[in-house]
């Protein structure tokens, strides 16, 4: 195991994990560095080259902000989203920039931010050059990062976080059929198991802290998009439905079966209404998936006539431990594998995570990951704009209810299946590794060139 559950969840801000959060993350170190190395005063100028995918759809998901953010020494935790647009006003205005919260530098919009719509470097589909230059423009210093999906960030020359050492705990495992013979031979349920690996790296009671500390962002996140009403950035003039779903399902009388649904769907699509703003989010595991794990989240809390904190605990540690699954055999990034490997896997974790919090036994979590995936595959990625809205917002209430619906299918079962986990996270990368790039968070094909006029 070389992924922690913290790896995965992240509080950061809206739109995108690998568009935002990750390029945030290598513009942030480069600065960084440059302080290390002891010539961070010796900068005049500093440079960022956008590639592939981050230049093609960059504008619409805030990539741009991102990496001027970044430079400037911010974090995805700690910037003030209600403040970025001011930042990146007097940066575009004054033409200077603050690198590293230290020194002034010039920073021309058309010169030193550059968007390579039609190269790709060579380690991903996610590439930037950060440059630094002296007065006498000389280069100082040049790095590659990639972004490599869920907020992750690789400095070419390094290994991916998948290559790196493993990490000390006492309950390893590389795949599912392992994570399922650990847990069966110490007689441990999925979420003790990830609890114990996790109390490993770090106290016990800050793993507990951290996982409730991310639940209230989540929750709060649910809570400021319930009541949020506007226009979403970007300029497909998209509404915020939230507010408006919120006041019919509070306004309806009787006893309709499927209320619970429309609780579920007002859920994700308050978050998704966030992240598209730019807003407070997890990413869980990625921005562009991040409504669906709260908002199973809050039809555990509200809808479970068994919910607990505790429940919410193995909830998280639960779909945690199936997002490890996917990070370290397949990917979580839409640039590289297509929409099911953001949707798709938050479905898968969040199935197995219900599962979890409701008492299922290993066999029915692993069950329910599967078929939360399943019934993903193949899933392109092709936002309208390049912008997180459509299909995203919808895209992950439909997920929410999936990942519920495929948990009381593995509760009901007996454990057996046909397909097992492994196989459809197997099945899931090489479909798509296949799938052709233009399908892969370009705003090339799909729906994004289908549908101009919204
Ligand atoms: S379509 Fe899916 S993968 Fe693509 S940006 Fe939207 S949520 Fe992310």
């Amino acid at each position: 195991m070389k992924t922690s559950i913290f790896d995965l969840f992240k509080i950061g801000i809206g739109p995108s994990s690998s568009h935002t959060v990750g390029p945030m993350r290598a513009a942030l170190r480069f600065a960084e560095e440059l302080r290390e190395r002891g010539i961070l005063s010796n900068v005049a100028r500093a440079q960022a080259d956008l590639y592939g995918s981050l230049a093609l759809t960059g504008i619409g998901h805030g990539t741009d902000r991102a990496v001027l953010l970044g430079l400037s020494g911010e974090t995805p935790e700690r910037v003030d989203p209600s403040r970025v647009d001011q930042m990146v006003r007097h940066i575009r205005e004054d033409k200077v920039l603050s690198l590293c919260g230290r020194q002034t530098v010039s920073f021309e919009f058309d010169r030193d931010l550059l968007f390579h719509y039609d190269q790709v470097l060579p380690g991903h589909p996610n590439g930037m050059r950060f440059s630094a230059f002296d007065a006498q423009g000389k280069p100082l210093a040049g790095d590659v990062y990639y972004s490599i999906g869920g907020g992750f960030i690789v400095k070419e020359g390094e290994s991916a976080p998948e290559k790196v050492a493993s990490l000390p705990v006492p309950h390893p495992f590389s795949n599912g059929a392992e994570l399922l013979q650990q847990a069966g031979a110490k007689r441990l349920p999925v979420w003790k198991l990830i609890f114990e690996n996790e109390a490993a790296l770090r106290p016990a009671a800050e793993v507990r802290e951290r996982i409730f500390q991310i639940w209230s962002v989540m929750d709060a996140c649910i809570e400021r998009g319930l009541h949020t009403e506007g226009i979403l950035p970007g300029g497909l003039k998209v509404r915020r439905r939230a507010p408006r779903l919120l006041a019919k399902i509070q306004a309806e009388r009787g006893s309709d079966p499927l209320r619970a649904m429309d609780w579920v769907n007002v859920f994700a699509m308050a978050v998704n209404e966030e992240n598209a703003a730019g807003g407070r989010v997890v990413t869980a595991p990625t921005n562009g998936a991040a409504g669906l794990i709260p908002a199973v989240g809050r039809y555990y809390r509200q809808f479970s006539p068994e919910a607990s904190d505790e429940g919410l605990l193995q909830y998280l540690l639960t779909a945690g431990a199936i997002g490890i699954l996917y990070k370290e055999n397949a990917s979580i990034s839409g640039a590289e594998v297509g929409c099911q490997g953001e949707v798709g896997v938050a479905c898968s974790m969040a199935a197995a995570g219900l599962a979890g919090a409701l008492g299922a036994s290993n066999e029915a979590i692993e069950h329910a990951a599967e078929i939360g995936m399943e019934h993903h595959l193949g899933m392109t990625c092709d936002p309208i704009g390049g912008l997180v809205q459509i299909p995203c917002i919808e895209r992950n209430a439909i997920g929410a209810v999936k990942a519920i619906n495929a948990c009381r299918m593995a509760m009901q079962e007996s454990g057996e299946h046909k397909v097992s986990l492994d196989q459809v996270i197997r099945t899931m990368y090489q479909t798509g590794l296949d799938m052709q790039s233009r399908y892969k968070e370009t705003a090339l094909a799909g729906l994004a060139v289908n549908v101009k006029d919204c």
